[in-house]
């Protein structure tokens, strides 16, 4: 193959999509089947898109980024404001596609574009369109059909093949038959998504609760890291809220401390996010927050059901009937909002192209940057490009038996040990200890403690892991790497003596409850090396608007 995909969500299709206009060599890997897996696929029908920029109604691109630097977004003091630059850019141009490719836009009455803007809404700025959500991913289905790309479906892919630093392909097992298969490739794209099976799931009324899809065991993190890649913010947590049984986004009606007091009012007018708020609030009370709900019209009820849906005009998911379900009355109750970490910012350290610091390795989506569709889109268009560009002038690196037979052994270790521990129960302790020592509110001491269960659970319980089928075997990859995501994720909050305030993603150390100069502008970077975790620091670009000029030195996406 020319360019293997990992992952057939949105980015791993939009990737394959561009990377054919290239080279008529492209697969994808998918662990699950193309038709309901990824994000898209289960339940964020994303009923708008932004940011829907350099238009009637919308942001210029400098507005953009400024916008989201003024938010609390731009609080980090680690971001590369030439991301959103280039997002704001490039991505009205792909919804332009994938209208073509059949996504349904709501528009105006004259045919142009219903776009929106507005300003400030806490965490940063928000502009787009909205769409007929059911649409999007049927869309890229339809589209990388029309262009015979091939999906290999209930194919997990369990560890990368290198060659002195080059990517030679990927090992990829059958998660219905157990046969484990090596990819040769010139260049690999890693979209494997976010790492939403990280931490327990919150109680409360839902029987079961994920934001993300439960496919997402953080594979694509773990790959990268034990091949060496260059890893950073891992650090950074990223939160959402639950509201009864639904994701959160309380969107009409009121966000309330459990006295009742409209919290959010005073945190928004010191530019603080959403969610920061609401954490600092459960810190300081030790209390439950709610959603209320209670004095909305029947007119805006409707229409906040209509938005939290994802799909404004026709929800697909019909939310009274829902909270019903659960005994919720949202007229009458005030339900639970539960703050909950969902996932990791960070992920391979990667550039403008999706590179990573592996030579044919790319990357891109929620994998390196759990933030939005549209940097998803944008980047794994990106990442596509510079992968068959690499491909087309790259040799073929030979595989390397040892590492295979590695890999081979590692993998069905498992089955050899029908009385073992199972990789659930494993997972479940991993998640615990996350839960327990590194969650939102950090410290040294909780870290500490908390790396030295994962070392112990490393040490003692992998060995000890027993597959009993196939389905048994993925589950044993997975936990590898969501062991691993979970050591690097409480090294790195070790590491960095600070804390960044952040609505949509943060780092809050207790010990160290304020920003540092020292920190500003440097990013954690990890790598594996030896057997050991390696840990730096890495200053990051300016935080202010690029110019024009910068933007240029990039927009052609080069190998
Ligand atoms: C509830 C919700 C609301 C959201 N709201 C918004 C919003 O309002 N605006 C916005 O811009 N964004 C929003 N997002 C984020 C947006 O949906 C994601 O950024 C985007 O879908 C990420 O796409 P992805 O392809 O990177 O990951 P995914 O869509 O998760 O796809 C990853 C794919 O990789 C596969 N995979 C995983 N591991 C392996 C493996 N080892 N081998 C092979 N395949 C593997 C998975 O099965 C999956 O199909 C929301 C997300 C959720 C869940």
């Amino acid at each position: 193959m020319d360019v293997l995909v990992i992952g057939a969500g949105a980015a791993g299709s939009m990737a394959a999509i561009k990377a054919s206009e290239f080279t008529d060599k492209v697969l994808v890997l998918e662990k699950a089947v193309l038709r309901s897996c990824g994000n898209l696929a289960m339940g964020h029908h994303s009923g708008e898109l932004n940011p829907m920029t350099n238009m009637p109604g919308g942001p210029t691109s400098e507005q953009f980024v400024e916008g989201y630097l003024s938010s609390s977004s731009g609080l980090s003091g680690i971001e590369r404001p030439l991301d959103k630059y280039i997002i704001a850019e490039e991505f009205p141009a792909i919804v332009r596609d994938l209208e073509k490719w059949g996504l349904e836009i709501y528009k105006n009455p004259d045919g142009s574009y219903a776009n929106y803007w507005e300003k400030f809404i806490g965490e940063r700025m928000e502009s787009g369109v909205e769409i007929k959500g059911g649409s999007m991913k049927k869309c890229l289905i339809a589209e990388l059909g029309r262009r015979n790309i091939m999906v290999v479906e209930r194919t997990t892919a369990v560890d990368l093949l290198t060659h002195l630093n080059v990517v030679a392909g990927v090992v990829g097992l059958n998660v219905r038959t157990g046969e484990l298969t090596a990819y040769h490739a010139k260049s690999v794209i890693m979209c494997t998504g976010s790492s939403s099976r990280t931490y327990i799931v919150s109680p409360g009324r839902r029987w079961f609760w994920m934001r993300d899809v439960g496919t997402n065991s953080g594979d694509g993190r773990g790959m990268c890291y034990r091949a060496g890649v260059e890893m950073t913010m891992m650090e950074l947590i990223r939160t959402d809220h639950m509201i009864g049984n639904t994701m959160g986004r309380y969107w009409g009606g009121k966000m309330v401390n459990w006295k009742g007091e409209d919290f959010l009012k005073e945190t928004y007018a010191k530019k603080w996010g959403r969610l920061w708020s609401m954490h600092l609030k459960t810190m300081e009370e030790n209390a439950p927050l709610y959603w209320d709900a209670t004095g909305l019209s029947d007119e805006k009820m409707k229409k906040r059901n209509a938005y939290a849906s994802y799909e404004k005009h026709k929800p697909d998911i019909y939310l009274p009937e829902s909270y019903q379900q659960r005994g919720l009355d949202p007229r009458r109750d005030k339900v639970e909002a539960i703050p909950t970490p969902i996932g990791f910012l960070g992920g391979a350290d990667f550039g403008y192209n999706g590179s990573t610091s592996m030579k044919g390795l790319y990357a891109a989506g929620d994998e390196i940057w759990m933030d939005s569709l549209s940097g998803a889109f944008v980047f794994a268009r990106r990442a596509g490009e510079a992968a068959a560009k690499y491909a087309r002038q790259a040799m073929i690196q030979p595989i390397d038996s040892k590492q295979l037979m590695t890999i081979e052994e590692t993998t069905f270790a498992p089955s050899k040990l029908p009385n073992g521990i199972q990789p659930q129960e494993l997972e479940e302790k991993i998640r615990g200890v996350l839960t327990r020592y590194g969650n939102v509110v950090k410290s040294e001491g909780m870290l500490k403690h908390g790396l030295r269960l994962i070392k112990e659970l490393r040490d003692r319980v992998i060995p000890q892991l027993s597959a009993k089928n196939p389905h048994d075997l993925m589950r044993s990859v997975e936990v590898r790497n969501i062991m691993d995501v979970a050591e690097m994720h409480m090294a790195a909050a070790l590491f960095r003596t600070e804390t960044i305030p952040y609505g949509r993603h943060f780092h809050h150390r207790i010990d160290y409850p304020n920003q540092q100069p020292g920190w500003y502008r440097q990013r954690v970077v990890i790598r594996h090396e030896n057997g050991e975790m390696m840990l730096s620091r890495r200053q990051t670009t300016e935080q202010r608007v690029p110019t024009r000029e910068e933007y240029l030195a990039v927009k052609e996406v080069k190998p």
